[in-house]
């Protein structure tokens, strides 16, 4: 056949335009999707790595969508964060989470100083009344201050450094442990993190990834869970998936763990059973 003849294959791997296109219809689809009941929260514990006991757990946010299904809150979270809808996700996810946690408290399914943590975003964060609306709302669950942390990313921090030092002030004075999310993928120095009332550092699952065989990354790892100690910080790795790295976080000191070698994020009843588990 003459070569001619064929069309010429048009590779239409998505353009710059289809995939705006499909970011808007996802952002557009999230508006009010707390209300149609289309969020739920998942929640995977945090443990002391030296005796594997649970302390509380993270809430992480899921969102299945009528037609796509699951969507991973790495693609709609930074979607809703471009826009003010992230308040209002971030409102139902508090509330939610302090909703479930008074049931578990008062059916005694947790211990009294088990905590959730919340991740909060930049924009929710830099809302001038966002710490006084969530000690209201604490209080009004007639729940103690310690019973929820947040979660900031160091970015998170940066965007508006006077407003998030002002929201932070309050939330701390209050009770309320704050966490560096995601730490040591930006830019900020440790001593320069000490200038807020920051409690715990989380080290980002990339450094854990590679306590695995490399002796630099290692090396980095317990300088940067020495420095964060002296400094005050408790030190939270996140994404722990090996015993290895279990037992290389350990040996530098690291207190705290989460991470698919314990449990991966689960819903409220299957958390609950694993917790019971867990505590015996
Ligand atoms: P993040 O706060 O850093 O949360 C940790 C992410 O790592 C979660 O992804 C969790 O499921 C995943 N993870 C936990 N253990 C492991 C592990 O051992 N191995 C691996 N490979 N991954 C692990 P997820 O649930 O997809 O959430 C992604 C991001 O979305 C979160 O990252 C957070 O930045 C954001 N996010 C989730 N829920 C909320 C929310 O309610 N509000 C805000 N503002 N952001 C949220
Ligand atoms: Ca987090
Ligand atoms: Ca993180
Ligand atoms: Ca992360």
């Amino acid at each position: 056949p003459d070569a001619q003849a064929t069309p010429p294959i048009r590779h239409h791997c998505p353009t710059l335009e289809a995939r705006q296109r499909e970011r808007l219809e996802l952002q557009h689809d999230l508006r009010g999707a707390a209300g149609r009941g289309e969020l739920r929260l998942a929640f995977q514990p945090k443990l002391w790595l030296a005796e594997g006991r649970p302390l509380g757990a993270e809430v992480l946010l899921r969102w299945r969508h009528p037609r796509h299904g699951d969507v991973s809150p790495g693609r709609f979270i930074p979607l809703a964060e471009a826009t003010i809808d992230i308040l209002e996700i971030g409102d139902w996810v508090l509330e939610t989470a302090m909703a479930r946690l008074v049931a578990w408290r008062a059916e005694d399914r947790v211990a009294e100083d088990f905590s959730l943590a919340v991740n909060v975003a930049a924009r929710q964060l830099c809302t001038p009344d966002f710490a006084a609306t969530l000690l209201r709302r604490l209080a009004r669950h007639g729940l103690p201050p310690h019973s929820l942390s947040i979660e900031v990313t160091e970015s998170g921090l940066m965007a508006d450094l006077n407003e998030a030092r002002r929201q932070l002030q309050a939330l701390a004075a209050a009770g309320i442990a704050i966490a560096v999310d995601d730490f040591g993928t930006g830019h900020s120095s440790l001593a320069y993190l000490k200038t807020l009332p920051l409690s715990v550092l989380k080290i980002d699952r990339a450094f854990v990834t590679d306590l695995q065989g490399d002796p630099a990354a290692r090396q980095l790892a317990g300088t940067i869970t020495r420095l964060a100690h002296g400094l005050g910080f408790e030190v939270v790795a996140e994404g722990v998936e090996t015993p290895e790295q279990a037992r290389r976080l350990r040996e530098m000191g690291c207190g705290i763990a989460q991470g698919y070698l314990f449990a991966r994020p689960q819903l409220e009843a299957a958390f609950l059973d694993w917790y019971a588990e867990a505590t015996g």
